[in-house]
């Protein structure tokens, strides 16, 4: 009897080890679920994903993954928010305080992303240079970067930058300088108050930009609806 048990277990083990999450293929280390995500808030405040909206209020957003308009051809999120991290968030606050002065704001593209996002992203997309590679996740899914562009506070219009969001080009790059001096100045203008404020640039991505220790965040794939509702 003992060694029925055994045998069992030993299969039981064996074949668990062989099956993948198809959630988690790559078997990365993701709160998946509100209470692992909330054991990781308890233990670390920092990596709370708070939302956009309450940290800056009125700043405005364009959440084109909560659309059919974007590269898959359908929505993803079901509600247009963002949420980051809180010193990531708190981070753009202060950034967009700054940048008021001038007359400009932020115009926010897509901030946390669940891990399920970033899965499909690659199914759609397979050049990990503008789709992150779901064997290491994105810092999307970290809640520590953020794409964004520059408006006219008065008029609300986006200030003119290399190429639409998502153009999976190299015009998109920050080393392709082949463009007019008024759009190079827009994208330097970008670029300086994020790095001012303690974001990095990705180089292929004129509107991506990640948070200082961005991949310290711990990887989530928790839904907006879960974060929205607790
Ligand atoms: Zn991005």
């Amino acid at each position: 009897m003992k060694r029925t048990f055994f045998l069992i277990t030993v299969i039981l083990l064996v074949t668990g080890c062989h099956q993948s999450d198809p959630k988690n293929p790559y078997n990365l280390p993701i709160a998946a679920t509100m209470e692992e995500y909330l054991v990781q808030v308890k233990e670390n405040p920092e990596t709370e994903l708070t939302d956009l909206e309450e940290i800056i209020p009125g700043i405005s957003l364009d959440i084109a993954y909560a659309t059919s308009d974007n590269f898959t051809g359908v929505p993803i999120y079901t509600s247009p928010k963002a949420f980051l991290c809180r010193p990531v968030a708190e981070a753009l606050a202060l950034a967009q305080d700054s940048l008021k002065k001038t007359g400009l704001g932020f115009k926010i593209l897509d901030a946390y992303r669940p891990y399920a996002a970033t899965l499909y992203f690659y199914e759609v997309y397979h050049d990990t240079t503008f789709v992150a590679s779901p064997r290491t996740g994105s810092i999307h899914n970290r809640g520590a970067a953020v794409d964004l562009t520059l408006i006219c506070l008065e008029t609300g219009n986006e200030l003119e930058m290399p190429t639409p969001f998502d153009s999976f080009s190299d015009t998109a790059s920050h080393a392709f300088n082949d463009i007019p001096e008024h759009i190079l100045k827009n994208r330097a203008t970008l670029r300086g108050i994020m790095e001012a404020f303690g974001f990095s640039i990705y180089e292929p991505e004129w509107w991506h930009y990640n948070y200082t220790n961005a991949r310290s965040y711990p990887l989530r794939d928790i839904s907006f609806e879960e974060l929205m509702n607790h």
